[in-house]
């Protein structure tokens, strides 16, 4: 069964009343319940915990890893970052949601900016899928509306994804490339658009479909285990 860990830097709801009504169980709290009936083997973690939650036995166990974070990217230890990158040239998937596109590991599995453009003005949003057959958006239609949502705009200052499955449309006009694939090592990465913190968008049922499809798509294979260095000829030279 895979073991996912979900974390969340947890502030805002600790910060702002309306952010706490909408996740009284913190944003982790509210991604674990919706991914409940997937069967996955679920834990959280948060920035306050002692290792942010994330010590080497947690993230020895962790299959697959998700990311929210946004006002208190600076106060994650590089150490624990080092580590959690570590897992993901292992193996562990990485699924980066929403502001965690600023998040310490994304940009350092990146190698860019990862800026983009933003705005908080209610509007509709619609994920557009742009790769049909991807086990990402199984079970998905040709599109996923969220009635209000924060915009993120082009140009988002990313590597070219090896795999672009879903593209934004917001009211005011902009576009944005919202489900975007990498592989770093042996590890798969999907960054996820939607889930500003004042919408309740991590209830939408469709929004949690595609974070459960992408811990399947992003879990440990049991591919062979790469050798490198000097090596020895297999046949008589
Ligand atoms: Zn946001």
């Amino acid at each position: 069964m895979t073991r996912v860990t979900i974390w969340n830097e947890g502030r805002h709801e600790q910060k702002n009343q309306t952010i706490a009504e909408i996740y009284p169980q913190g944003i982790h709290g509210a991604i674990a319940a919706g991914l409940e009936p997937y069967g996955f083997t679920l834990r959280t973690a948060t920035l306050d915990e002692p290792e942010h939650g994330l010590s080497d036995a947690v993230l020895a166990e962790t299959d697959v890893l998700t990311w929210w974070g946004h006002m208190a990217h600076g106060d994650v230890h590089d150490s624990v970052v080092e580590k959690v990158q570590q897992r993901v040239l292992e193996g562990m998937g990485l699924i980066v949601l929403h502001s965690g596109h600023f998040s310490k590991i994304f940009k350092r599995l990146m190698g860019t900016s990862c800026d983009l453009k933003w705005r908080e003005a209610n509007e509709k949003e619609r994920l557009w899928v742009v790769e049909p057959g991807h086990p990402i958006v199984e079970g998905i239609g040709e599109y996923i509306e969220i009635e209000r949502e924060e915009m993120y705009g082009e140009h988002f200052d990313i590597p070219a994804p090896e795999e672009l499955v879903l593209v934004s449309w917001f009211k005011g006009g902009e576009i944005f490339r919202s489900g975007c694939c990498y592989r770093r090592g042996n590890g798969k990465i999907f960054y996820f658009r939607p889930g500003h913190e004042t919408y309740p968008t991590y209830y939408n049922a469709e929004v949690l479909r595609v974070i459960a499809n992408a811990v399947r798509w992003a879990a440990p294979t049991a591919g062979p285990h790469p050798v490198r260095g000097n090596a020895k000829p297999l046949e008589a030279l």
